[in-house]
């Protein structure tokens, strides 16, 4: 049976619970042991994919085509274990599967209560499909003491009871704040959400302290004396250089043996870190530099692109060179388009990625332009490759009026919405107009490459399956046009009706992908792409 480890956090938010809870699932698992990792978010919305990144940073699209909170994206970086629909849920999907249940007369006339049956649901998305596994750690969303997080506190206090000795423990994770004015390092908060928690009937086994300055043993040993833990189980955290070096700090404050005794398991050896000590020796010991610009529209909030933020770093620890993001805002050029060179020249590589809207479009299409004229390498990611289409048919096949549907009414749609499309779950229909929530093309579907394209010596196979996340597509009636214009649809759906990788054969490196290769990147495994992208960007900077 597996055990499960309950993850909540105190104090503050942003403390890195997420991060925290990644670095050991990876720390376990390099010990041997199956882990599996899932998140609860208490907020209302069934799921994150109607929030703007301004509010809750990326939207982390899993294989089976969930929309879920950009922690899942961490647990994929750090285990390689693939997330799924069933690993986050928050309080919005809870209640709506509840209601309507309800509305069906499932509750055979009872009253429908938060205790049971909010927290019943809460249990059962914990318990779920776990038979193969050793550990799960459920991450809870949210700082103990908000009002939406109580349901899942009692949810676990009761799991903790119905699992028998044992079989759970709970990592609290606060802030020790260092206040200047005194010089000192304060535990006061600390012990205040410890007393929360175990008001609300959890008492933590280990609590893991997030401070900027090492944790004195005086105040180590008051924390453990008033939050009743031992003193080893009060886990300082400090900053890290890199999210890579996470675990292998963790490792060091000795969090894995902790947790192992805190379920009564005696530690045998030590977990096999050489993949993180490798990484973390190519991010600190690097052989140069390039710079990337990233021309895109969500430019303030790096959180808005995390997993092609990593996936950029990835890419830069397979060829090991540092990566500099340069985050350029498209608007910029859409006033004045003597900014595009000024911006883009620094760059030895220009991406676009993921966006929605025409906001900032015009802007992206000009850096394609300035990518294609210049030989820059260029990557396009979803709209990006969308808007590589676009600049294609207006700058090399003479299409003047080439658009978008997505930007209103067009007479030359060279990207459209799809109506209909098939899915392993068979045919799949949308309506123009319909809900905005979970009506888009969602997770991984497979490509067929073309034998003789860049991409398939780039992927090393003509078979590939990548995850998805939008409504429109590339208007195959366009083909023609575009590939005597030099780019070339070097990728379809199976059935030939979807393109999927277009490129350009003439140019250093060009290529634009419907799909988000940025989500199935790893430290440990780069994407191809990627990888191949900050090649043909370190073969630039020794051009200029
Ligand atoms: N807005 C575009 C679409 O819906 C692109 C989406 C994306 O880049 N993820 O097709």
């Amino acid at each position: 049976m597996a055990r499960y480890i309950f993850i909540t956090g105190g104090v503050v938010s942003s403390l890195g619970k997420g991060l925290m809870a990644a670095s050991l699932a990876a720390l376990l698992q390099a010990r041997g042991y199956r882990v599996r990792i899932r998140k609860f978010d208490p907020y209302l919305n069934v799921d994150p994919g109607t929030m703007s990144p301004y509010q809750h940073g990326e939207v982390y699209v899993t294989d089976d085509g969930a929309e879920t909170d950009l922690d899942l994206g961490h647990y994929e970086r750090f285990t390689g274990v693939s997330a799924r629909q069933s690993d986050n849920v928050t309080s919005g999907r809870i209640y709506s599967q509840i209601i309507q249940r309800e509305r069906r007369g499932d509750y055979l006339g009872a009253t429908v209560q938060v205790i049971p049956h909010v927290t019943d649901a809460i249990k059962e998305f914990a318990t779920a499909d776990t038979e193969d596994l050793d550990f799960v750690l459920c991450e809870i969303g949210g700082t103990v003491g908000d009002i939406e997080s109580l349901p899942f506190i009692e949810a676990i206090r009761q799991l903790r009871n119905e699992l028998g000795r044992g079989q759970s423990i709970s990592i609290h994770v606060t802030l020790v704040p260092f206040i200047s004015a005194a010089g000192e390092l304060k535990t006061k908060p600390t012990q205040h959400s410890v007393r929360e928690l175990a008001a609300l009937g959890v008492q933590p086994d280990v609590l893991v302290c997030r401070c900027e300055r090492p944790l004195p043993e005086s105040e180590r040993a008051k924390i453990a004396l008033f939050c009743n833990v031992p003193k080893s189980a009060v886990i300082p955290a400090l900053d890290a250089s890199s999210i890579y070096a996470v675990p292998l700090q963790y490792h060091a404050e000795g969090i894995d043996t902790e947790v192992l005794s805190a379920f009564g398991i005696e530690p045998e050896g030590s977990p096999d870190l050489s993949r993180w000590t490798e990484i973390v020796d190519r991010q600190t010991h690097p052989e140069g530099e390039v710079t990337i610009g990233v021309v895109g529209k969500y430019v303030g909030l790096p959180d808005a692109y995390k997993s092609l933020n990593e996936a950029l770093v990835h890419g830069g620890i397979a060829n090991r060179v540092k990566v500099n993001i340069r985050w350029i805002d498209a608007e910029l050029f859409e006033k004045d388009e003597g900014e595009v060179a000024a911006a883009l020249e620094p760059c030895h590589a220009i991406l676009v990625p993921g966006a929605f809207g025409s906001r900032g479009a015009e802007g992206k299409i000009a850096s394609v332009r300035f990518a294609r004229e210049r030989n820059v390498p260029y990557f396009g990611i979803c709209f990006g490759m969308q808007m590589a289409c676009i600049e294609g048919a207006r700058d090399t096949a003479g299409i003047a009026k080439a658009s978008s549907t997505e930007f209103g009414p067009t007479d030359e749609p060279v990207v459209g919405i799809i109506t209909e499309w098939m899915s392993e779950q068979g045919l799949e229909k949308r309506e123009e107009g319909g809900d905005l929530g979970g009506t888009m093309r969602l997770g991984a579907y497979p490509a067929t490459l073309d034998g003789n394209s860049v991409v398939s010596s780039i992927y090393g196979t003509t078979e590939i399956s990548e995850r998805h996340r939008h409504r429109y597509e590339v208007n195959t009636g366009y083909r023609d046009a575009l590939e005597k214009g030099g780019l070339v649809f070097s990728g379809m759906s199976p059935d030939g009706t979807l393109p999927e990788i277009v490129e350009r054969p003439d140019h250093p490196w060009f290529v634009g992908v419907q799909f988000h290769p940025e989500l199935k990147s790893k430290p440990f495994d780069p994407h191809p792409l990627f990888a191949s992208f900050i090649a043909a960007a370190v073969r630039q900077s020794r051009l200029v």
